[in-house]
């Protein structure tokens, strides 16, 4: 795993530490913040919508 700062998809901010979800890459600490938040609840909803930008970058 290389250690090039990446932007986060969520918080925008550019990270070097955090996992990839497909081509998208969020940081740690949004990536805790799902884990510990009700992810189903407010958060998911707004990722799924980073997600489709993604998707469309990529098309
Ligand atoms: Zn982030």
């Amino acid at each position: 795993m290389d250690l090039k700062e990446k932007n986060c998809i969520v918080c925008g901010e550019s990270n070097k530490e955090g996992i990839f979800i497909w081509e998208a890459f969020i940081c740690q600490s949004c990536e805790q913040e799902m884990v510990h938040t009700d992810v189903m609840d407010a958060k998911y909803p707004f990722f799924i919508e980073k997600m489709k930008n993604i998707w469309k970058m990529e098309a």
